[in-house]
């Protein structure tokens, strides 16, 4: 009972699984198209032998009206060809299939049979041959529907084999006999492959979720290779490969590298833990911008990028996107007990799409980032022409530098530093200058960073101390020298040991000696830094911080560094008509005085800025309205006339006074 309800489950199709039914109906919509030609294939042949024999009704009209059906059934399946169908649509068709499968059979076999009482031996074997090879033809055709196949060679071969064991001709009894044997193999063989057929497709199914598991993987694993796993944001590789696809569109579009300033001061002085954080809370901020036309990722460090896609023929407006990004990235951060303040420099670079390929694009972002870095910082710079052309003269620097004989290039100018209260010469800093035969005059701002660039600066160093020195002992011994150290300088023992060395050889009392050094120089290595300026100050020698004001921590240095004096630096005070500049300084000169450190005022200009900072406390002065700096010579010369004298507050009326 059960295996009869398995029997009918089988042969009503039920239960059979989606994919199945929908293969099963994919391949027979290609097969039974085949199986109907060659029944009308089949039944021509088999009317055609017995045109002259069966009369028409049984023989020929027959043969038409199988071909319109056929004919019909073609055009039907033609059309189902590349029907998207259900499971449960598919499995209708297949039902249908079964049904008619069955009614043609019975037709069929009816059909020949009936033939078989025409016609003689020869037209009766033929009719024995149609049958057996329409239902082995029609059971290849329905292989993928094996119980089509089932039915068919059932409704044929039953009555098939009861007509022919009531024939007298034993040759049509073996024969029929023979067939039905041959068609039951068949129905195991095709059973087989047919279940076959199920374990590949199982197996399909297998391979696809493999498939997709494999491909969610790859998915994910590409996703980490393009995030940086610190910040959760896009990383470099994902920044490169998204300019690369920008470039490949032809149309305009920007990138900009974002440096925070200050970064590596907060990640010394608090811990890593807290320099992470930070770089979380950057990244954080940056995420926030993601749009369509904005994708920021971490190109490594304290670095961070962005692409913009959106309109960028406006430069203002680029710039302005900059500017708001910088300002976002400066705001000052609470990590946890600790609040950091840092600042944010940028560089852009609007691509062509005519010419830019995806190094050069970084690259001049790089230097528009540099020059940001280097002349105004917390600020944006986008790429120009210009910029191009000062990284061309640079290089062109740089390349003279390598081969210039510096021994005989370099010389030193002295700029006097007077106490006007005292009404005395305080001593000169002593400021380099080089003159290349063929490219003339080049300013220590651009020539001191390069040799630093180029590994030169330490010869460099050294040759301009030695020959400050001449300098120094015939402007007076016994006034005060100050030395410009660079970066490079400052955190590196060798070269401050030699200093030291070649003071001490040129019998110069170190007191005499000041070192100026800025705080950028020392915000990359500040324990070096730290312990090299002790060991100058162990020797006597004093320590000035230069361009006092400029950077972010300032007043941190002072409190950690060996400090002797400050200079204030010289953009206060071409800004003195503005308060709060004047407020600063004002501040500045109090905070030395309290701290007891000589405080000396840079780049005064003219009478009107001296009398104020005068009035402001301010006694020691440098700059044009002194004197420019001069060579030796020049220098004891301007001593001997000591014109500055006029300066001195009191001797005449300042005009901004007056006003
Ligand atoms: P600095 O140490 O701040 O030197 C002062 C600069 O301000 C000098 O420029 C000086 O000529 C200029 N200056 C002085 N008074 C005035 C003024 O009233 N108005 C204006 N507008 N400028 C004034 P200079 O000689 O071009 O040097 C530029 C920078 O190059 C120096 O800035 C210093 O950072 C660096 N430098 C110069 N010589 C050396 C050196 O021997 N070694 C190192 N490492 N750096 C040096
Ligand atoms: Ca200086
Ligand atoms: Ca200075």
């Amino acid at each position: 009972m059960k295996s009869l309800h398995k029997l009918l489950d089988w042969i009503t199709l039920h239960n059979v699984k989606d994919d199945l039914v929908i293969a099963q109906f994919r391949e027979l919509t290609r097969q039974i198209p085949v199986m109907y030609f060659l029944l009308i294939a089949n039944s021509w042949a088999v009317t055609y032998s017995h045109l002259d024999v069966a009369p028409h009704a049984e023989n020929l009209y027959i043969a038409i009206g199988l071909t319109v059906v056929s004919l019909a059934r073609v055009f039907y399946w033609r059309l189902n060809r590349n029907l998207e169908c259900t499971p449960a649509m598919a499995a209708s068709k297949l039902r249908q299939v079964l049904i008619i499968a069955l009614a043609l059979g019975l037709f069929h076999v009816t059909w020949a049979l009936n033939l078989d009482q025409y016609g003689n031996d020869l037209q009766r074997s033929q009719v024995a041959i149609f049958i057996a090879i329409t239902v082995i033809g029609c059971t290849f055709c329905l292989a993928h529907l094996p119980q089509a196949g089932v039915i068919v060679t059932a409704v044929v071969m039953v009555p098939y084999l009861i007509h022919y064991l009531y024939q007298d001709e034993m040759v049509f009894t073996a024969m029929a006999f023979n067939i039905a044997a041959v068609c039951l193999a068949m129905q195991r063989v095709f059973l087989n492959m047919f279940s076959e057929f199920k374990k590949l497709l199982e197996s399909r199914e297998v391979l696809a979720e493999k498939q997709a598991e494999t491909e969610l993987l790859s998915l994910e694993n590409r996703k980490l290779a393009h995030t940086c796993p610190l910040t959760g944001i896009p990383n470099r590789r994902f920044f490169f490969q998204q300019v690369a696809q920008s470039l490949g569109k032809n149309r305009s579009f920007a990138i900009g590298l974002l440096d925070l300033d200050n970064f590596k001061p907060v990640n010394d002085t608090y811990g890593h833990k807290v320099g992470d954080q930070l770089l979380i809370e950057i990244g954080r901020r940056l995420a926030e911008l993601e749009s369509e036309n904005f994708t920021a990722a971490r190109l490594g460090g304290d670095e961070f990028g962005f692409i913009y896609t959106g309109y960028v023929t406006d430069r203002e407006a680029i710039r302005s996107l900059g500017q708001s990004l910088c300002d976002k990235l400066s705001k000052s951060c609470q990590l946890g007990e600790t609040k950091v303040s840092i600042g944010c420099s940028c560089g852009i670079v609007i691509s062509d799409p005519k010419e830019d390929q995806r190094h050069a694009l970084y690259d001049r972002a790089d230097l528009a980032l540099y020059e940001s870095k280097s002349q105004r910082r917390g600020m944006v710079t986008i790429y120009s022409e210009d910029l191009g052309q000062k990284k061309r003269h640079e290089e062109e620097i740089e390349a003279a530098l390598h081969s210039a004989n510096l021994d005989e290039e370099l010389e030193v100018s002295y700029q006097p530093i007077v106490n006007l209260q005292n009404d005395s010469i305080v001593g000169y800093e002593a400021l380099a200058r080089w003159t290349n035969p063929t490219l003339g005059s080049i300013s220590p701002d651009i020539f001191i960073s390069l040799a630093e660039r180029a590994g030169l600066i330490r010869h460099m160093t050294i040759t301009l101390f030695r020959k400050a020195l001449k300098g120094h002992s015939v402007l007076g011994a016994d006034l005060c020298m100050s030395f410009n150290l660079s970066a490079h300088d400052v955190t590196s023992k060798e070269t401050i040991l030699e200093l030291i060395a070649i003071c001490h050889a040129n019998h110069v009392r170190p007191e005499f000696i000041t070192f100026e050094l800025t705080e950028t120089a020392v915000i990359d290595s500040l324990e070096n830094a730290e312990e090299n300026l002790r060991m100058l100050r162990a020797c006597g020698f004093k320590i000035a911080l230069d361009d006092f004001g400029t950077g972010y921590s300032s007043l941190a240095y002072l409190h950690r560094l060996p400090i002797d004096k400050v200079k204030v630096d010289r953009s206060f005070i071409s800004n003195l008509h503005n308060r709060d500049t004047r407020d600063i300084v004002k501040s500045i000169i109090a905070l030395c005085y309290s701290m007891s450190l000589d405080c000396i005022i840079e780049g005064v200009e003219n009478r009107d800025q001296i009398y104020m900072l005068a009035g402001m406390g301010g006694q020691n002065f440098q700059g044009y309205a002194i004197a420019k700096p001069m060579f030796v010579e020049e220098a004891v010369n301007w001593a001997e006339t000591a014109s500055w004298k006029d300066l001195i507050p009191g001797t005449a009326e300042p005009a901004m006074l007056q006003a």
